[in-house]
């Protein structure tokens, strides 16, 4: 089984009068330790896409299956115990909890997962860190650099070690520096075995996936294996 499958999703918003299909008929299938890149014009569907992958909406039809289990035939709360067992979230807009520290916002995954306090300490402060934002622990999210938060919410996306890690514009508010030291970390990451799915527009990331699919007015026009020929068992 892959990691993650998706088949045949159909997403349509519906606002009075208007429909619009933001998904027509898409199929994506992510093996463990794979690293995709999805690229594409705004509005072609890429946010939609990677909210359906991780079961944050569902679709009108189609299937979603993560780690051996349908992701989107179950309701709110079966869907968020997968996400919170398997998935790790950038969402575009970050969703920082603002009440709370850039640490405290960090070890939200390992505290839902039971970790004790003093272990999910020390590795969100390992991960922050290794992102270049540890100074910032003890702020509150408002004070960070819209660059700087970009970093705490993909710390918090990945502390837990999820199997597979989903962004949405990673490096979106980050000058070229930062955009590199999320690279290494999405590198090392991978490196290291974690699945990567990730929406974006900068080329150095999309390069430096094992896969790029192209999307365009809701559909996958395109799909390129950056890897070259691979040996197979
Ligand atoms: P992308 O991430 O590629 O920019 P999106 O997935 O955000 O594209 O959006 C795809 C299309 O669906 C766009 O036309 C967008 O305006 C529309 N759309 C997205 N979310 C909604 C929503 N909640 N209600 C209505 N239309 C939406
Ligand atoms: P993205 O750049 O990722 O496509 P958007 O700006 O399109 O982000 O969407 C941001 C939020 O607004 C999302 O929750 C999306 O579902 C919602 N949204 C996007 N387009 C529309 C729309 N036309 N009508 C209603 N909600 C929308």
């Amino acid at each position: 089984d892959p990691l993650l499958r998706a088949s045949a999703l159909v997403r349509t918003y519906r606002g009075g009068a208007r429909e619009y299909a933001a998904l027509r008929d898409v199929s994506l299938t992510v093996a463990a330790g794979d690293w995709v890149a999805i690229t594409g014009p705004s509005g072609c569907g890429k946010s939609t896409l990677l909210h359906l992958l991780g079961g944050l909406d569902r679709p009108d039809s189609g299937e979603v299956w993560l780690a051996g289990t349908r992701l989107d035939d179950r309701g709110e709360s079966g869907r968020a115990l997968l996400r919170r067992r398997h998935v790790g979230f950038v969402f575009q807009f970050l969703n920082l909890v603002p009440t709370m520290t850039v640490i405290g916002n960090v070890e939200l995954p390992l505290v839902l997962q039971g970790v004790g306090r003093r272990e999910a300490r020390a590795r969100s402060l390992e991960i922050l860190e290794e992102l270049g934002v540890g100074d910032a622990a003890d702020a509150a999210p408002a004070e960070l650099s819209g660059g700087q938060q970009q970093r705490v919410a993909l710390a918090r996306a990945v502390v837990h070690r999820p199997d597979v890690l989903l962004a949405d514009e990673p490096t979106g508010a980050l000058d070229s520096a930062s955009a590199e030291v999320v690279l290494d970390l999405l590198r090392r990451r991978h490196a290291a075995g974690q699945s990567i799915v990730l929406v974006t527009h900068d080329h150095r990331v999309a390069a430096a996936a094992d896969r790029v699919v192209t999307m365009l007015d809701g559909q996958i026009v395109d799909e390129r294996d950056l890897t070259g020929a691979k040996e197979r068992p």
